[in-house]
């Protein structure tokens, strides 16, 4: 079976500054991935060039084995979701939903079936009539994430999801991401700087720092063998 996304020898720059240098990383069908690191080490970066939002300065992206890199985003089965979920603030919960579907012009029971399924599988289907203003964080992000829902992507990209909520709110959500992907077994690439979400959420996590990859393994790997101070620091191993 081909791997779900593989990088090649990624690298970014911008301009005359390189923040990506020569990236090597495969990513196998239904894994939880989760990218973790400081500020500014590269995540988003990454997450972008994945998605096509971000062109790729060099090197190779595949996704189920076939070479992305000039291929545009809406071809290339993902969807992401953001921190900042910019929902539309004059649409109701359901028009946002089937916004993007509508679009792309799905017919109109399709689309009601997947808003319909989306809002099941994140309990807000009495929120549909509402409009974003009328919700609560929590409520927002679940249509934030529904949104990704509904376009049947094969693979999931979050880039640092929950990173606006309030602690007890992220616990609850950090659960409800994890049974979702289990739930529909796509492909996710989880972007965080917590390494509580990176340690309870992850199949596979990815350390990277300076635009590097500096150790990947399952968590326990990492926490019981960190590669050097930066990882153990950073999975919060015992020194
Ligand atoms: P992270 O998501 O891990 O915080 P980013 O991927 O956003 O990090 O950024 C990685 C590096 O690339 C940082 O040094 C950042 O300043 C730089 N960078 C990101 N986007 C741009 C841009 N559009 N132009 C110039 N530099 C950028
Ligand atoms: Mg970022």
């Amino acid at each position: 079976m081909a791997t779900a996304v593989e990088l090649q020898n990624v690298v970014k720059s911008y301009g005359n500054l390189q923040v990506i240098h020569g990236v090597n990383l495969t990513i196998d069908p239904g894994e939880f991935t989760v990218f973790v690191g400081p500020s500014g080490c590269g995540k988003s970066t990454l997450l972008r060039m994945i998605a096509g939002l971000e062109a790729i300065s060099d090197g190779d992206l595949l996704i189920d084995g076939e070479r992305m890199n000039a291929v545009t985003p809406s071809e290339r089965g993902i969807a992401m979701v953001f921190q900042s979920y910019a929902l539309y603030p004059h649409m109701s919960v359901y028009k946002n939903l089937a916004f993007g579907l509508e679009t792309a012009r799905l017919p109109r029971a399709e689309i009601a079936k997947r808003v319909q399924r989306a809002a099941e599988i994140l309990q807000i289907e009495p929120l549909l009539n509402r409009k974003p203003k009328q919700l609560s964080g929590g409520q927002r992000q679940r249509v934030a994430i529904g949104r990704a829902i509904v376009r049947e992507p094969k693979i999931f990209l979050f880039d640092e999801p929950l990173s606006n909520l309030d602690a007890e709110l992220r616990v609850q959500m950090r659960v409800e991401i994890a049974k979702l992907q289990q739930r529909l077994g796509n492909t996710t690439i989880y972007v965080t700087h917590d390494q509580v979400e990176a340690m309870t959420m992850a199949d596979k996590i990815v350390v990277l720092r300076d635009g590097r990859i500096e150790q990947v393994g399952a968590p326990l790997d990492l926490y019981n063998h960190p590669r050097n101070l930066f990882v153990a620091g950073f999975i919060g191993s015992p020194k």
